[in-house]
């Protein structure tokens, strides 16, 4: 079996989203002093490679421990968005043809390359999905979806001071989440899944009601 590791490592310090908790991993017993090595960790439910449950913009949605576990395991289909510029705004029809005969239950990966900014301001400047890829997606049966940017919709920048801070527009993740769906977020590697009709997973940890979970994503070849 073939698997490619689509999840960046989690690490203190790494990019997360503009005001999100920071990541902090720190040693909380030493097999030199203790006998055994324990960590504490301080993070986001949206760290790293995660998972969106509908509950994080869905009032009373759903959360990642309530999630079908069926639903974010299986066949996937990757589609290419190559040469996609910072910020621009990926349309239906630009996708459309490459997800013809999609099965539902399918998972759909957006792959645009944008995974190589991470860890740098640029990564912010993702390129986005039109809210009506959302809306094509759960009229065809999909209920998980990933992309290998921070996030599907804009992202907006850093909070400048004396800046009120506004409510934010999530257009894909409302119309997605909305249906019920998951959204796996900061893949990286996507590229390198190659082969025709991959297996994909992310599993989020079991956070009894939580809006996200980081995930370790895969793909394989069965
Ligand atoms: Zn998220």
């Amino acid at each position: 079996m073939q698997v490619v590791d689509l999840s960046h490592p989690v690490r203190c310090g790494m990019q997360v989203f503009p005001g999100d908790p920071s990541v902090t991993l720190r040693s909380a017993a030493t097999v030199a002093a203790d006998g055994f090595a324990v960590a504490e960790l301080h993070l986001g439910s949206h760290s790293g490679t995660h998972l969106d449950a509908p509950l994080h913009t869905v009032e009373g949605g759903g959360s990642v421990d309530t999630m079908v576990l069926e639903t974010l395991m299986g066949p996937a289909r990757i589609v290419a968005v190559p040469g996609a510029a910072a910020n621009a705004v990926v349309r239906w029809t630009e996708v459309g043809g490459q997800l013809e005969g999609l099965q539902p239950g399918t998972i759909v990966l957006f792959c645009t390359g944008w995974s190589r900014h991470f860890g740098t301001p640029a990564y912010l400047q993702h390129p986005t999905l039109d809210a009506g890829i959302a809306e094509q997606l759960v009229a065809a049966g999909v209920r998980l979806v990933g992309v290998d940017t921070l996030n599907p919709d804009p992202t907006p920048g850093p909070a400048q001071p004396g800046q009120t801070p506004g409510g934010t527009a999530l257009p894909f993740h409302d119309a997605f989440l909305g249906a019920g769906g998951g959204i796996v977020e900061n893949l990286t590697n996507l590229e390198k899944v190659v082969w025709p009709e991959p297996r994909f997973s992310a599993l989020p940890l079991k956070l009894e009601g939580l809006d996200g979970s980081p995930v370790r994503a895969v793909a394989w070849r069965p």
